[in-house]
């Protein structure tokens, strides 16, 4: 679309907005039928499988610094994307990429496009369209991929007596951040990993495939352990009881003790899954943990009540202040 409300010429990039799509975002695109360049793509679902589509957007000064590394934010905007079809369960097939940019910076746009397409690759996902349009830094992926009908892994299943698991460990990008906004000094071992964890989150596919008849109910931890398994809660008409304990966290030493609860309780940005699955099934989850090579966590157990309860090691309810990240409240 052009614009009507700017004396700037339409494209308003130096490169043409056609040479700029042509040269960083059009390659070939096996899972579609038709994909960048015309008006729309064209995508057909397997017989027997529903579409699973999410959106997800990253914008500048709100979920990263203005001046972030390109090569890690093109993975980073896809990453957070396959994250949501992950806690689906969904097998990630076709992406679109809607970008402002506030200029054609032709090395920033290459060393994106190098990191977005090296997650897309890594996963079989084709980009297929989007829309290129100059503005303040907004990045926002649409991810759609396939799931067998009736098995997509919902944040409404859990049941009361259900065991509450996390893959990875949590924390890790919020106290990346706290680094990175001179808050708090890791050592040496904790930052790489905590940097790491926020530049480059791996999204948790495979676990979320495992998981299809296991998991009673499942999300990816977006914006902290409490926030996000509360809307498992909601959805399930259920509540929780989670040890504070048992939440695998990485060893810090030295760090305030309230910033880490925090990070560990509140801290957006991990990308891990919570699943929710009946006692029953704990060997198979285990087997998923060895075959994935990922660790997985029992951390507590679905209730009938509401709310979710967290227990000190010595028993206590702990009442923790902070929930998780909310941009409006
Ligand atoms: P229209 O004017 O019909 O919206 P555009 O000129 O915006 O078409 O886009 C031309 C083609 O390039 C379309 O197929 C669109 O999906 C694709 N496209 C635009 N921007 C991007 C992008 N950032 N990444 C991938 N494909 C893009
Ligand atoms: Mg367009």
């Amino acid at each position: 679309m052009t614009s009507a409300y700017s004396v700037a010429d339409s494209s308003g990039f130096g490169l043409s907005e056609f040479d700029l799509i042509q040269r960083y975002f059009t390659r070939p695109a096996p899972n579609a039928i038709l994909g960048v360049g015309d008006d729309a793509a064209l995508l057909r679902v397997a017989e027997g499988m529903e579409l699973a589509v999410s959106t997800d957007m990253l914008v500048s000064g709100t979920h990263f610094f203005p001046d972030a590394d390109p090569f890690l934010l093109g993975h980073k905007t896809l990453a957070v994307n396959l994250s949501d079809l992950a806690a689906m369960g969904a097998v990630p097939r076709w992406a679109t990429l809607a970008l402002a940019l506030p200029g054609a910076d032709e090395n920033w746009l290459r060393r994106f496009s190098e990191g977005f397409f090296a997650l897309a690759d890594e996963y079989g996902v084709d980009l297929v369209g989007g829309d290129t349009t100059r503005g303040p830094l907004n990045l926002s992926v649409t991810i759609m991929g396939e799931v067998p009908q009736g098995q997509a892994l919902r944040r409404s299943g859990a049941e009361a007596g259900d065991d509450i698991w996390v893959s990875g460990t949590l924390g890790r990008a919020a106290l990346g951040l706290a680094q990175l906004q001179g808050r708090i000094a890791l050592p040496e071992d904790a930052r790489l990993s905590c940097l790491a964890a926020l530049h480059q989150p791996r999204p948790r596919v495979a676990l979320g495939l495992a998981l299809r008849g296991i998991a009673n109910s499942a999300i990816d931890i977006s914006d902290g352990l409490l926030a996000d398994l509360g809307h498992i809660l909601e959805c399930s008409q259920a509540g929780a009881e989670i040890q504070f304990a048992a939440i695998p966290a990485i060893e810090t030493h030295g760090i305030d003790d309230a910033l880490f609860r925090h990070c560990v309780l509140s801290g957006g940005d991990d990308y891990e899954l919570c699943f929710t699955a009946s006692a029953t099934k704990r060997g198979r989850v285990e087997a998923i943990a060895a075959e994935l090579q990922l660790p997985l966590t029992r951390i507590g157990s679905i209730s009938a009540g509401q709310g979710c309860t967290l227990r000190a090691a010595d028993g206590r309810a702990m009442k923790p202040k902070e929930s998780g990240y909310d941009h409006f409240a």
